[in-house]
Protein backbone atom coordinates (compact mmCIF):
# COMPACT_ATOMS: atom_id res chain seq x y z
CA UNK A 1 0.00 0.00 0.00
CA UNK A 2 1.30 3.44 -1.13
CA UNK A 3 0.69 6.35 1.26
CA UNK A 4 -1.60 8.73 0.44
CA UNK A 5 -0.03 12.28 -0.20
CA UNK A 6 0.90 14.40 -3.14
CA UNK A 7 3.90 14.05 -5.28
CA UNK A 8 6.02 17.10 -5.17
CA UNK A 9 8.94 17.25 -7.33
CA UNK A 10 11.73 18.45 -5.30
CA UNK A 11 13.41 20.63 -7.45
CA UNK A 12 15.24 24.53 -7.04
CA UNK A 13 12.40 26.30 -8.72
CA UNK A 14 10.46 26.19 -5.81
CA UNK A 15 12.72 27.89 -4.05
CA UNK A 16 12.71 30.85 -6.02
CA UNK A 17 9.29 30.78 -6.54
CA UNK A 18 8.46 30.50 -2.97
CA UNK A 19 10.62 33.51 -2.55
CA UNK A 20 9.13 35.82 -4.83
CA UNK A 21 5.25 34.93 -3.48
CA UNK A 22 5.72 34.75 -0.08
CA UNK A 23 8.81 37.01 0.44
CA UNK A 24 8.89 39.04 -2.80
CA UNK A 25 9.29 42.53 -1.20
CA UNK A 26 12.86 41.63 0.68
CA UNK A 27 15.76 43.28 -0.53
CA UNK A 28 18.88 42.21 -1.90
CA UNK A 29 21.17 45.56 -1.84
CA UNK A 30 24.64 44.78 -3.40
CA UNK A 31 27.35 46.94 -3.03
CA UNK A 32 29.31 46.86 -7.00
CA UNK A 33 33.38 47.51 -6.72
CA UNK A 34 32.72 50.89 -8.28
CA UNK A 35 31.37 52.02 -5.06
CA UNK A 36 27.81 52.19 -6.59
CA UNK A 37 25.24 50.38 -5.36
CA UNK A 38 21.75 48.54 -6.46
CA UNK A 39 18.41 46.98 -4.75
CA UNK A 40 16.43 44.95 -5.87
CA UNK A 41 14.11 41.85 -4.38
CA UNK A 42 12.90 38.35 -4.21
CA UNK A 43 10.35 39.25 -6.96
CA UNK A 44 12.81 41.12 -9.27
CA UNK A 45 15.50 38.42 -8.75
CA UNK A 46 12.80 35.67 -9.98
CA UNK A 47 11.69 38.09 -12.78
CA UNK A 48 15.25 38.60 -14.11
CA UNK A 49 16.13 34.86 -13.64
CA UNK A 50 12.69 34.01 -15.87
CA UNK A 51 14.43 36.46 -18.70
CA UNK A 52 17.77 34.61 -18.51
CA UNK A 53 15.88 31.59 -19.48
CA UNK A 54 14.25 33.18 -22.34
CA UNK A 55 17.72 34.71 -23.04
CA UNK A 56 19.12 31.27 -22.59
CA UNK A 57 16.90 29.45 -25.04
CA UNK A 58 17.03 31.94 -27.77
CA UNK A 59 20.87 30.77 -27.31
CA UNK A 60 20.19 27.11 -27.89
CA UNK A 61 21.15 26.46 -23.90
CA UNK A 62 19.14 24.07 -22.80
CA UNK A 63 18.54 20.97 -20.08
CA UNK A 64 22.33 19.70 -18.91
CA UNK A 65 23.83 22.57 -20.26
CA UNK A 66 26.27 24.47 -18.15
CA UNK A 67 26.62 27.43 -17.67
CA UNK A 68 29.67 28.78 -15.63
CA UNK A 69 29.88 32.10 -13.64
CA UNK A 70 33.37 33.82 -12.83
CA UNK A 71 32.01 36.04 -10.66
CA UNK A 72 32.17 37.57 -7.00
CA UNK A 73 28.85 38.50 -4.90
CA UNK A 74 26.16 40.92 -5.99
CA UNK A 75 22.78 40.15 -6.91
CA UNK A 76 23.03 39.53 -10.70
CA UNK A 77 24.98 36.79 -9.43
CA UNK A 78 22.57 35.04 -8.03
CA UNK A 79 19.86 35.67 -10.81
CA UNK A 80 22.23 33.49 -12.88
CA UNK A 81 22.17 30.94 -10.42
CA UNK A 82 18.37 30.71 -10.78
CA UNK A 83 18.53 31.35 -14.76
CA UNK A 84 21.02 28.64 -15.15
CA UNK A 85 19.10 26.51 -12.73
CA UNK A 86 15.71 27.21 -14.09
CA UNK A 87 16.89 26.63 -17.88
CA UNK A 88 16.75 22.97 -16.66
CA UNK A 89 21.05 23.41 -17.03
CA UNK A 90 24.02 23.35 -14.65
CA UNK A 91 25.42 26.19 -13.08
CA UNK A 92 28.95 25.60 -12.92
CA UNK A 93 30.74 28.52 -10.52
CA UNK A 94 34.48 29.05 -11.26
CA UNK A 95 37.10 30.10 -8.98
CA UNK A 96 38.98 33.02 -10.39
CA UNK A 97 41.37 32.39 -7.80
CA UNK A 98 42.24 28.79 -9.44
CA UNK A 99 45.88 28.91 -11.16
CA UNK A 100 45.61 29.56 -15.38
CA UNK A 101 45.97 25.36 -15.79
CA UNK A 102 43.09 24.71 -13.48
CA UNK A 103 40.90 27.13 -15.40
CA UNK A 104 42.25 25.97 -18.17
CA UNK A 105 41.08 21.85 -17.17
CA UNK A 106 37.79 22.82 -15.21
CA UNK A 107 36.03 25.21 -17.86
CA UNK A 108 37.12 22.21 -20.55
CA UNK A 109 36.00 19.27 -18.59
CA UNK A 110 32.85 20.70 -17.37
CA UNK A 111 32.30 21.73 -21.00
CA UNK A 112 30.93 25.05 -20.41
CA UNK A 113 28.55 27.06 -23.15
CA UNK A 114 28.29 29.82 -21.85
CA UNK A 115 30.36 32.29 -19.33
CA UNK A 116 28.89 34.96 -16.82
CA UNK A 117 31.56 37.37 -15.75
CA UNK A 118 32.20 40.35 -13.65
CA UNK A 119 34.87 43.06 -15.84
CA UNK A 120 37.23 42.66 -12.98
CA UNK A 121 38.02 39.39 -14.39
CA UNK A 122 37.94 40.36 -18.00
CA UNK A 123 42.34 39.70 -17.81
CA UNK A 124 41.47 36.47 -17.12
CA UNK A 125 38.84 35.67 -19.76
CA UNK A 126 41.66 37.67 -22.52
CA UNK A 127 44.05 34.88 -21.24
CA UNK A 128 41.96 31.50 -21.35
CA UNK A 129 39.36 32.77 -24.11
CA UNK A 130 41.35 30.76 -26.56
CA UNK A 131 42.41 27.53 -24.64
CA UNK A 132 38.57 27.46 -23.23
CA UNK A 133 37.17 25.62 -26.27
CA UNK A 134 33.51 24.71 -25.54
CA UNK A 135 32.78 28.29 -24.93
CA UNK A 136 30.54 30.02 -27.28
CA UNK A 137 29.43 32.66 -24.98
CA UNK A 138 30.88 35.49 -22.79
CA UNK A 139 28.57 37.45 -21.09
CA UNK A 140 29.70 40.49 -18.65
CA UNK A 141 27.46 41.51 -15.48
CA UNK A 142 29.62 44.85 -15.54
CA UNK A 143 30.74 46.15 -18.90
CA UNK A 144 32.59 49.44 -18.60
CA UNK A 145 30.22 52.76 -20.45
CA UNK A 146 30.81 52.39 -24.42
CA UNK A 147 32.47 48.84 -24.33
CA UNK A 148 31.18 46.50 -26.97
CA UNK A 149 31.25 43.63 -24.71
CA UNK A 150 27.40 41.98 -24.26
CA UNK A 151 26.24 42.66 -20.96
CA UNK A 152 23.79 41.11 -18.48
CA UNK A 153 21.84 43.46 -18.23
CA UNK A 154 21.23 44.47 -22.18
CA UNK A 155 21.53 40.65 -22.79
CA UNK A 156 18.62 39.80 -20.30
CA UNK A 157 16.49 43.30 -21.04
CA UNK A 158 15.72 42.23 -24.35
CA UNK A 159 13.60 39.33 -22.82
CA UNK A 160 10.14 39.68 -21.52
CA UNK A 161 10.15 37.37 -18.40
CA UNK A 162 6.70 35.64 -19.67
CA UNK A 163 7.97 31.98 -19.18
CA UNK A 164 8.13 28.84 -17.27
CA UNK A 165 10.75 27.26 -15.91
CA UNK A 166 12.06 23.93 -17.52
CA UNK A 167 10.58 21.01 -16.47
CA UNK A 168 13.44 18.65 -14.71
CA UNK A 169 12.92 15.55 -12.70
CA UNK A 170 14.61 15.63 -8.77
CA UNK A 171 17.48 13.92 -9.34
CA UNK A 172 19.01 15.58 -12.32
CA UNK A 173 21.81 17.68 -11.77
CA UNK A 174 21.81 21.92 -11.13
CA UNK A 175 25.17 22.86 -10.05
CA UNK A 176 28.49 21.53 -10.47
CA UNK A 177 31.69 22.87 -8.27
CA UNK A 178 35.28 21.89 -8.48
CA UNK A 179 37.25 21.26 -5.69
CA UNK A 180 40.16 22.91 -5.50
CA UNK A 181 42.28 19.91 -6.33
CA UNK A 182 45.60 19.46 -3.33
CA UNK A 183 46.55 16.75 -5.27
CA UNK A 184 45.83 16.38 -8.82
CA UNK A 185 43.58 17.71 -11.04
CA UNK A 186 39.97 19.47 -9.53
CA UNK A 187 37.69 17.02 -9.21
CA UNK A 188 33.59 18.18 -10.04
CA UNK A 189 31.06 17.75 -7.24
CA UNK A 190 27.84 17.88 -9.36
CA UNK A 191 24.79 18.23 -7.34
CA UNK A 192 21.17 17.56 -7.68
CA UNK A 193 18.18 19.62 -7.27
CA UNK A 194 16.99 16.71 -4.90
CA UNK A 195 20.31 17.09 -2.63
CA UNK A 196 20.38 21.05 -3.42
CA UNK A 197 17.01 21.29 -1.61
CA UNK A 198 17.20 18.95 1.40
CA UNK A 199 20.85 21.32 1.84
CA UNK A 200 18.95 24.47 1.70
CA UNK A 201 16.44 22.65 4.28
CA UNK A 202 19.25 21.70 6.98
CA UNK A 203 21.07 25.07 6.48
CA UNK A 204 18.03 27.26 7.53
CA UNK A 205 17.72 25.49 11.09
CA UNK A 206 18.71 27.70 14.30
CA UNK A 207 21.55 25.07 14.96
CA UNK A 208 23.04 25.62 11.17
CA UNK A 209 22.56 29.12 9.36
CA UNK A 210 19.74 30.31 11.93
CA UNK A 211 17.37 31.58 9.60
CA UNK A 212 13.73 33.44 9.77
CA UNK A 213 12.28 35.85 7.99
CA UNK A 214 13.65 38.95 10.06
CA UNK A 215 17.05 37.68 8.94
CA UNK A 216 19.40 39.95 6.95
CA UNK A 217 22.62 38.08 5.43
CA UNK A 218 26.17 38.99 3.92
CA UNK A 219 27.53 36.03 3.18
CA UNK A 220 31.43 36.44 3.00
CA UNK A 221 31.71 33.08 1.64
CA UNK A 222 32.21 33.72 -2.10
CA UNK A 223 29.43 32.27 -4.61
CA UNK A 224 32.02 30.65 -6.36
CA UNK A 225 32.93 28.35 -3.71
CA UNK A 226 31.63 25.28 -2.48
CA UNK A 227 28.17 26.44 -3.27
CA UNK A 228 28.79 29.62 -0.84
CA UNK A 229 27.72 27.08 1.44
CA UNK A 230 24.18 26.67 0.14
CA UNK A 231 23.32 30.03 1.58
CA UNK A 232 21.40 31.57 -1.92
CA UNK A 233 19.14 28.25 -1.82
CA UNK A 234 18.54 28.78 1.94
CA UNK A 235 18.18 32.18 2.01
CA UNK A 236 15.20 31.97 0.16
CA UNK A 237 13.30 29.55 2.36
CA UNK A 238 12.70 32.01 4.61
CA UNK A 239 12.72 34.74 2.78
CA UNK A 240 16.56 36.51 4.27
CA UNK A 241 17.43 39.77 2.74
CA UNK A 242 20.95 39.52 0.98
CA UNK A 243 23.54 42.23 1.31
CA UNK A 244 26.38 41.32 -1.37
CA UNK A 245 29.36 43.37 -1.51
CA UNK A 246 31.45 42.35 -4.57
CA UNK A 247 34.76 43.21 -3.21
CA UNK A 248 35.90 41.50 0.07
CA UNK A 249 37.62 45.07 2.18
CA UNK A 250 36.85 44.74 5.30
CA UNK A 251 35.48 48.79 5.86
CA UNK A 252 33.32 48.11 3.18
CA UNK A 253 31.88 45.09 4.77
CA UNK A 254 31.82 47.03 8.50
CA UNK A 255 30.00 49.89 6.71
CA UNK A 256 27.48 47.54 5.01
CA UNK A 257 26.92 45.50 8.36
CA UNK A 258 26.00 49.01 10.00
CA UNK A 259 24.20 50.41 7.84
CA UNK A 260 21.90 47.35 6.41
CA UNK A 261 21.48 46.39 10.21
CA UNK A 262 23.05 42.56 9.23
CA UNK A 263 22.35 39.86 11.56
CA UNK A 264 24.02 36.98 9.97
CA UNK A 265 26.64 36.49 8.34
CA UNK A 266 29.32 33.50 7.38
CA UNK A 267 33.21 33.42 6.05
CA UNK A 268 36.33 31.68 6.30
CA UNK A 269 38.15 32.37 9.54
CA UNK A 270 40.57 35.55 7.65
CA UNK A 271 37.92 37.28 6.84
CA UNK A 272 37.24 38.05 10.63
CA UNK A 273 40.84 38.24 11.38
CA UNK A 274 40.86 41.37 8.44
CA UNK A 275 37.68 42.63 10.38
CA UNK A 276 39.21 42.69 13.37
CA UNK A 277 42.35 44.51 12.09
CA UNK A 278 39.95 47.05 10.27
CA UNK A 279 38.14 47.91 13.57
CA UNK A 280 41.21 47.78 15.69
CA UNK A 281 42.62 50.35 13.20
CA UNK A 282 39.65 52.79 13.09
CA UNK A 283 38.67 52.37 16.58
CA UNK A 284 35.06 51.30 15.86
CA UNK A 285 32.83 48.59 16.98
CA UNK A 286 32.72 45.20 15.39
CA UNK A 287 29.23 45.24 13.72
CA UNK A 288 26.32 43.96 15.71
CA UNK A 289 25.48 40.97 14.31
CA UNK A 290 23.55 37.61 15.90
CA UNK A 291 25.90 35.33 14.07
CA UNK A 292 29.12 34.64 12.53
CA UNK A 293 29.43 31.34 11.09
CA UNK A 294 33.07 30.89 10.31
CA UNK A 295 34.37 27.33 8.49
CA UNK A 296 36.82 26.45 5.30
CA UNK A 297 39.22 25.90 8.17
CA UNK A 298 39.96 25.89 11.88
CA UNK A 299 38.30 28.88 13.45
CA UNK A 300 40.92 30.14 15.70
CA UNK A 301 40.44 30.38 19.92
CA UNK A 302 41.30 33.72 19.96
CA UNK A 303 38.39 35.09 17.31
CA UNK A 304 36.16 32.90 19.12
CA UNK A 305 36.16 34.46 22.63
CA UNK A 306 36.83 37.93 20.39
CA UNK A 307 33.22 37.30 18.68
CA UNK A 308 31.51 35.78 21.59
CA UNK A 309 33.15 38.94 23.75
CA UNK A 310 31.32 41.25 21.28
CA UNK A 311 27.64 39.41 21.85
CA UNK A 312 28.27 36.84 18.55
CA UNK A 313 27.22 33.87 18.52
CA UNK A 314 29.79 31.65 16.78
CA UNK A 315 28.72 28.50 14.51
CA UNK A 316 32.04 26.92 14.04
CA UNK A 317 30.89 24.63 10.49
CA UNK A 318 32.64 22.12 9.13
CA UNK A 319 32.24 20.36 5.68
CA UNK A 320 33.74 20.46 1.97
CA UNK A 321 32.82 21.11 -1.90
CA UNK A 322 32.14 17.37 -1.95
CA UNK A 323 29.50 17.16 0.90
CA UNK A 324 27.64 20.54 -0.44
CA UNK A 325 29.15 21.93 1.95
CA UNK A 326 27.79 21.14 5.32
CA UNK A 327 28.70 18.56 7.55
CA UNK A 328 28.59 19.79 11.23
CA UNK A 329 28.06 22.78 12.56
CA UNK A 330 28.39 24.16 16.04
CA UNK A 331 24.81 25.35 18.31
CA UNK A 332 24.80 25.52 21.96
CA UNK A 333 24.35 22.07 23.64
CA UNK A 334 21.67 21.38 26.07
CA UNK A 335 24.29 22.36 28.99
CA UNK A 336 25.24 25.13 27.43
CA UNK A 337 24.22 27.69 30.25
CA UNK A 338 25.66 26.18 32.91
CA UNK A 339 29.11 25.94 31.25
CA UNK A 340 32.06 28.82 32.28
CA UNK A 341 32.58 31.23 29.18
CA UNK A 342 36.21 28.83 28.45
CA UNK A 343 34.16 26.12 28.29
CA UNK A 344 31.86 27.46 26.09
CA UNK A 345 35.05 28.55 23.60
CA UNK A 346 36.68 25.13 24.13
CA UNK A 347 33.13 23.75 22.39
CA UNK A 348 32.95 26.09 20.11
CA UNK A 349 36.56 25.48 18.86
CA UNK A 350 35.34 21.82 18.26
CA UNK A 351 33.56 21.38 14.86
CA UNK A 352 30.57 20.94 15.96
CA UNK A 353 27.70 18.23 15.32
CA UNK A 354 26.05 16.78 12.35
CA UNK A 355 22.66 17.87 11.10
CA UNK A 356 20.05 15.77 11.06
CA UNK A 357 20.60 13.62 7.15
CA UNK A 358 24.68 13.10 7.96
CA UNK A 359 25.73 10.42 9.56
CA UNK A 360 29.50 10.07 9.98
CA UNK A 361 32.08 7.72 11.36
CA UNK A 362 36.03 7.51 12.18
CA UNK A 363 37.91 4.62 11.33
CA UNK A 364 41.32 3.43 12.17
CA UNK A 365 44.46 4.86 10.10
CA UNK A 366 45.97 2.00 10.13
CA UNK A 367 43.55 -0.49 8.14
CA UNK A 368 40.94 2.21 7.03
CA UNK A 369 38.10 -0.03 8.31
CA UNK A 370 37.77 -0.54 11.94
CA UNK A 371 35.40 1.57 13.43
CA UNK A 372 36.43 3.79 16.37
CA UNK A 373 34.43 4.16 19.22
CA UNK A 374 33.10 7.72 19.62
CA UNK A 375 34.93 8.46 23.09
CA UNK A 376 36.34 12.06 22.49
CA UNK A 377 40.24 10.63 22.23
CA UNK A 378 40.84 8.22 19.58
CA UNK A 379 41.47 10.27 16.43
CA UNK A 380 40.99 8.33 13.11
CA UNK A 381 39.85 9.22 9.53
CA UNK A 382 36.63 10.64 9.29
CA UNK A 383 33.80 9.49 6.76
CA UNK A 384 30.16 11.00 6.03
CA UNK A 385 26.85 9.69 4.45
CA UNK A 386 24.21 11.40 3.63
CA UNK A 387 21.59 12.65 0.85
CA UNK A 388 24.14 15.76 -0.21
CA UNK A 389 27.17 13.64 0.01
CA UNK A 390 28.82 13.16 -3.02
CA UNK A 391 28.73 9.15 -4.52
CA UNK A 392 30.79 10.05 -8.07
CA UNK A 393 32.66 13.14 -8.72
CA UNK A 394 32.00 14.20 -12.24
CA UNK A 395 32.65 11.89 -15.37
CA UNK A 396 34.16 9.84 -12.86
CA UNK A 397 34.25 5.92 -13.80
CA UNK A 398 33.91 4.76 -10.32
CA UNK A 399 32.45 6.03 -7.06
CA UNK A 400 34.27 8.22 -4.87
CA UNK A 401 32.12 6.56 -1.54
CA UNK A 402 31.99 3.19 -0.76
CA UNK A 403 29.03 0.48 -1.55
CA UNK A 404 27.19 1.56 1.65
CA UNK A 405 27.27 5.17 1.26
CA UNK A 406 30.66 6.17 3.46
CA UNK A 407 32.71 8.71 1.97
CA UNK A 408 36.54 9.06 3.33
CA UNK A 409 36.96 12.99 3.80
CA UNK A 410 40.71 12.93 4.07
CA UNK A 411 40.18 14.39 7.36
CA UNK A 412 41.53 13.13 10.19
CA UNK A 413 39.24 13.65 14.00
CA UNK A 414 37.60 12.49 16.81
CA UNK A 415 33.93 12.36 17.39
CA UNK A 416 32.85 12.70 21.22
CA UNK A 417 30.06 11.06 23.33
CA UNK A 418 28.02 13.70 22.68
CA UNK A 419 28.32 13.57 18.70
CA UNK A 420 30.65 16.56 18.66
CA UNK A 421 33.49 16.33 16.04
CA UNK A 422 36.94 17.46 16.78
CA UNK A 423 38.96 17.93 13.58
CA UNK A 424 42.41 17.18 13.97
CA UNK A 425 44.09 17.02 11.01
CA UNK A 426 44.46 15.96 7.29
CA UNK A 427 44.83 12.32 6.37
CA UNK A 428 47.95 13.39 4.14
CA UNK A 429 49.64 15.83 6.74
CA UNK A 430 49.02 13.72 9.93
CA UNK A 431 52.41 12.58 10.86
CA UNK A 432 53.44 9.30 11.54
CA UNK A 433 55.97 8.72 14.36
CA UNK A 434 57.50 5.34 15.35
CA UNK A 435 54.17 3.99 14.63
CA UNK A 436 52.14 6.44 16.32
CA UNK A 437 50.10 9.58 14.90
CA UNK A 438 51.11 13.67 15.43
CA UNK A 439 48.86 15.98 14.39
CA UNK A 440 50.02 18.42 12.56
CA UNK A 441 47.14 20.99 12.66
CA UNK A 442 47.61 20.92 16.90
CA UNK A 443 51.36 21.64 16.48
CA UNK A 444 50.58 24.67 14.27
CA UNK A 445 47.67 26.12 16.43
CA UNK A 446 50.06 26.05 19.59
CA UNK A 447 53.13 27.31 17.42
CA UNK A 448 50.65 30.40 15.81
CA UNK A 449 49.87 31.50 19.71
CA UNK A 450 53.86 32.05 19.71
CA UNK A 451 53.59 36.45 19.41
CA UNK A 452 56.05 36.15 17.01
CA UNK A 453 54.81 33.95 14.90
CA UNK A 454 52.89 34.86 11.91
CA UNK A 455 52.24 31.18 9.66
CA UNK A 456 53.32 27.99 11.12
CA UNK A 457 53.05 24.71 9.14
CA UNK A 458 53.81 21.30 10.39
CA UNK A 459 55.03 18.80 7.93
CA UNK A 460 56.51 14.87 8.58
CA UNK A 461 59.95 14.27 7.16
CA UNK A 462 61.34 11.47 6.61
CA UNK A 463 63.20 10.02 9.43
CA UNK A 464 65.44 6.59 9.52
CA UNK A 465 64.35 5.41 12.68
CA UNK A 466 60.80 6.89 13.43
CA UNK A 467 59.98 6.95 9.87
CA UNK A 468 58.31 10.37 10.26
CA UNK A 469 59.11 13.39 12.60
CA UNK A 470 57.27 16.48 12.29
CA UNK A 471 59.86 19.71 10.96
CA UNK A 472 58.24 22.95 11.65
CA UNK A 473 58.28 25.90 9.48
CA UNK A 474 57.80 28.97 10.51
CA UNK A 475 57.31 32.26 8.91
CA UNK A 476 57.84 35.16 12.01
CA UNK A 477 55.68 38.39 11.82
CA UNK A 478 57.32 41.48 10.40
CA UNK A 479 59.85 43.21 12.23
CA UNK A 480 59.62 40.08 15.31
CA UNK A 481 62.18 38.12 16.48
CA UNK A 482 62.69 34.81 17.96
CA UNK A 483 65.03 31.57 17.49
CA UNK A 484 63.65 27.91 17.37
CA UNK A 485 64.41 27.44 20.93
CA UNK A 486 61.74 30.04 21.72
CA UNK A 487 59.33 28.05 19.75
CA UNK A 488 60.39 24.65 21.45
CA UNK A 489 59.99 26.85 24.87
CA UNK A 490 56.56 28.27 23.26
CA UNK A 491 55.05 24.10 22.47
CA UNK A 492 56.77 21.85 25.98
CA UNK A 493 53.43 22.94 27.87
CA UNK A 494 51.13 22.64 24.94
CA UNK A 495 51.85 19.23 23.62
CA UNK A 496 53.20 15.59 24.19
CA UNK A 497 57.21 15.62 24.27
CA UNK A 498 57.31 13.11 21.51
CA UNK A 499 55.21 15.51 19.59
CA UNK A 500 58.04 18.12 19.63
CA UNK A 501 59.30 19.12 16.37
CA UNK A 502 62.86 17.67 15.51
CA UNK A 503 63.68 21.01 13.98
CA UNK A 504 62.28 24.10 13.93
CA UNK A 505 62.98 25.99 10.11
CA UNK A 506 62.02 29.68 9.81
CA UNK A 507 61.17 30.65 6.31
CA UNK A 508 60.02 33.52 4.21
CA UNK A 509 56.63 32.25 2.94
CA UNK A 510 54.50 29.29 3.09
CA UNK A 511 52.83 28.06 -0.12
CA UNK A 512 49.12 28.27 0.00
CA UNK A 513 46.38 26.85 -2.19
CA UNK A 514 44.53 29.07 -4.82
CA UNK A 515 41.46 28.75 -2.06
CA UNK A 516 44.20 29.96 0.74
CA UNK A 517 45.45 27.07 2.39
CA UNK A 518 48.59 26.24 3.67
CA UNK A 519 49.56 23.80 0.64
CA UNK A 520 51.75 21.35 2.29
CA UNK A 521 52.14 19.89 -0.85
CA UNK A 522 54.08 22.54 -2.55
CA UNK A 523 56.18 22.92 0.75
CA UNK A 524 56.97 19.07 0.98
CA UNK A 525 58.25 19.75 -2.91
CA UNK A 526 60.01 22.67 -2.02
CA UNK A 527 62.22 20.52 1.09
CA UNK A 528 62.11 17.90 -0.81
CA UNK A 529 65.96 17.11 -0.61
CA UNK A 530 65.36 18.09 3.59
CA UNK A 531 66.71 15.38 5.79
CA UNK A 532 67.03 14.29 9.35
CA UNK A 533 69.64 12.83 11.34
CA UNK A 534 69.11 9.73 13.34
CA UNK A 535 69.07 10.80 16.84
CA UNK A 536 71.06 9.00 19.34
P1 LIG B 1 39.09 23.56 -1.10
O1 LIG B 1 40.24 22.61 -1.00
O2 LIG B 1 38.64 23.89 -2.47
O3 LIG B 1 39.18 24.72 -0.16
P2 LIG B 1 36.89 22.66 0.44
O4 LIG B 1 36.31 23.97 0.73
O5 LIG B 1 35.97 21.58 0.00
O6 LIG B 1 37.92 22.68 -0.66
O7 LIG B 1 37.75 22.23 1.69
C1 LIG B 1 37.28 21.29 2.59
C2 LIG B 1 38.31 21.03 3.65
O8 LIG B 1 38.53 22.19 4.44
C3 LIG B 1 37.87 19.99 4.65
O9 LIG B 1 38.08 18.68 4.16
C4 LIG B 1 38.73 20.32 5.85
O10 LIG B 1 40.03 19.78 5.74
C5 LIG B 1 38.84 21.83 5.77
N1 LIG B 1 37.87 22.44 6.70
C6 LIG B 1 36.62 22.87 6.42
N2 LIG B 1 36.03 23.39 7.50
C7 LIG B 1 36.91 23.28 8.53
C8 LIG B 1 36.89 23.64 9.92
N3 LIG B 1 35.86 24.23 10.48
N4 LIG B 1 37.99 23.36 10.65
C9 LIG B 1 39.07 22.78 10.09
N5 LIG B 1 39.16 22.44 8.79
C10 LIG B 1 38.09 22.67 8.01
Amino acid sequence: MLGAMQDWNMVVSHLIDHAAREHGAREHVTRWADGTETRTDWAGIRRDALKMTQALRRLGIGKGDRIATLAMNHSRHLVSWYGAVGVGGVLHTVNPRLFDDQLDYIVNHAEDRVLLYDVAFQPIVDRMRSQWKTVEHYICYDPPAGSDVLGFEDWIGAEDGDTQWTQVAERDPCMLCYTSGTTGNPKGVLYEHRSTVLHAWTGLQPMAFDFDTQSVMLPVVPMFHAASWGLPWAGAMTGVKFVYSAVNEPKVLCDLMDREGVTHSAGVPTVWLAMFQHVDAEKRELPKLKQAVIGGSAAPRFMIERLMKAGIRVAHAWGMTETSPIGTVGAPTHDWDAKTFEQQVDMVQMQGRPTFGVELRTVSLDDMETELPRDGKSSGALQIRGPWIIKRYFKAEEDAARPDGWFDTGDVGIIHPDGTLQLTDRTKDVIKSGGEWISSVELENAAVGHPAVAEAAAVGMPHPRWDERPVLFVVRKAGADCCAQDIIDHLTPQVAKWWLPDAVEFVDDIPHTATGKISKKDLRARFADYRLEADA
